[in-house]
Order: structure tokens, then sequence, then C-alpha cells
């Protein structure tokens, strides 16, 4: 095993206990270095539950529950389960008949169950967002209140919230949005962000010149994946053992501020959690 003498954090990667490698793929991201993992439950339809109350979302974040104590199992760290609602199943419901207000009022529901795994169970945080692609005007706003509703949780129960959004480096009216809800922008984390982000805490994809980026700018960032665990899509995503791998180069290059940064401090802002202190 490769020891890379610092806890080591994908912050956004899936696991599929269902048709997924799961178990396997954190054994490799350990193999290479990796520590700790914030793991996402894959879109509801991606596990092949259709969701119509807001109960259908307990069996999602509950294989997700399942794997993350796997995970912890392999693991020199631990993981943690951030649970949420997709920002493209609004577009999903619509299919299936929905209107944007019906599709809205579901999804905060799942939401507000998600808050619940967090306040009384094993979640770390939410994941809300907004569509990542080109929407209507009802679509967007009824889509914009589901993150809101989001925000509201994060500020109530005190956790952090990730976003899956439109790609772009200003999410500064995004960050006041949770702010004007009690939601310190510290606590918002854009996931698949790029190395420059203005508003909430990029979780830069590990992608070489993006975290190069990142390392320049030496804010408060995270390292992610986002390994979506499909076996049919074996390499539409960066792999598990992805980021002890950059962490790896990071340090070779002298970075040892901008691993602690990414890796034990800005967890630690953001999530709460102490990345050293859960290391065997
Ligand atoms: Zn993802």
């Amino acid at each position: 095993m490769d020891d890379l003498d610092t806890p080591v954090l994908d912050d956004h990667l899936h696991l599929d206990p269902v048709n997924g490698r799961n178990t396997e793929a954190v054994e490799e991201f350990a193999d290479h270095g990796g520590t700790h993992l914030l793991v996402l439950n894959k879109p509801s339809w991606g596990l092949g539950v259709e969701v119509d109350d807001a109960d259908d979302f307990r069996e999602v974040f509950d294989l997700t529950a399942e794997a993350v104590e796997d995970a912890t199992a392999v693991l020199d760290g631990r993981a943690w389960p951030v649970l949420g609602v997709h920002p493209a199943l609004i577009s999903q419901l619509l299919d299936r008949g929905y209107d944007p207000e019906e599709a809205r009022d579901l999804m905060q529901a799942g939401l507000d169950v998600a808050a619940e795994y967090v306040a009384d169970g094993p979640a770390l945080a939410i994941k809300s967002g907004r569509p990542h692609y080109d929407v209507e005007d009802a679509v967007w706003e009824a889509s914009n209140d589901v993150m809101k509703h989001a925000f509201e949780l994060g500020g109530e129960v005190g956790c952090a919230v990730q976003l899956h959004t439109e790609g772009g480096e200003d999410f500064t009216e995004v960050a006041e949005w949770a702010e004007d809800r009690g939601l310190p922008r510290e606590r918002v984390v854009k996931h698949y962000s790029g190395g420059r982000m203005e508003g909430p805490v990029p979780s830069v994809l590990a992608d070489k010149d993006e975290l190069e980026v990142a390392v320049e700018r030496a804010e408060p960032f995270m390292m992610e994946t986002d390994f979506i665990d499909d076996p049919d899509r074996p390499g539409a995503v960066l792999g598990p053992k992805t980021v002890p791998r950059r962490v790896r180069w990071l340090l070779e290059a002298g970075h040892d501020e901008a691993i602690r940064n990414a890796h034990v401090e800005t967890p630690a802002r953001v999530y709460g959690i102490d990345t050293e202190a859960t290391l065997e």
C-alpha cells in the first residue's frame, strides 16, 4: 500500500452497491494512499428507483449509507455519505407528467429526508443544485427554489451543501442565497469545479491543469474525481485512484501546504471533519 503520509480525501465520488465495483473501487483508492471519501448517492434513476414520494428517497439513501459502512471498513480513515436529490431529476419528473411546481415539491421533500439523515443519522452533508443544461424558465425557477430549500435545511441542521450546477467561475449570487438562509458561503461547495471559483468553495476535478490553478490561487479548495461507478461507462470519468495520484504528484512538486489545505484544513472548515484524528 502506498502511504502518502497525509490524509487524502476524495470530496465527491459515487459507489453503486447494486451494479458497480463498490468496495473494490474503494480498495483501489486505498491501495494508492487514499484515506477518506465523501460518497454521494447516485441519482435515484441510476439505482433503478422511481421516486413518487419523499419516502422513496430512503431506499437510495440507505443503499449509499450501506456502501459507506463497507468503504469505511477498508479505509485507514473513513467515508461519510453526502445525500441529496440530483438536479436532473426535475427533467425526469417532467417527462413523467409532473409540472415544475409538483417536481419542485417532491425534490424539496426528498431534501427534507436527506436533512433528517444528517440530523439523526449517518450523513455528513446535503447535495442539491440546478440543471447543468438549458431548461425552460419555469424549470429553472423551480430548480433554484429547490436549491434555496437545500440552503435553508443546511442552515437549520448546520451542515454543508454540495452543489451540482452549470459550469462557470462566478457563483457569488448563489453564495448570497445561501447566506440569506443562514448557511455561510464557507459551507457551500461547488462540485465539479475548475481551479477558480467565486462564492462557494471549489471541489476541483482532479485534472492537473485545474489543480495547478487552485494551488496557485491558495484559497480553500478540495479535490474530487466524481467517479460514477458505472460498469457501462468505465472510461467516462476519472477513476478512484486519481486523487491519491494527484496528491503524490503535488507533494513531489513541493506543494505540501496545498495538500494540507485540500485534505485537512478545508474539509475541517466546510464539513467540521477531522481527517487527521480519523486516521488510524
Ligand atoms: Zn457526482
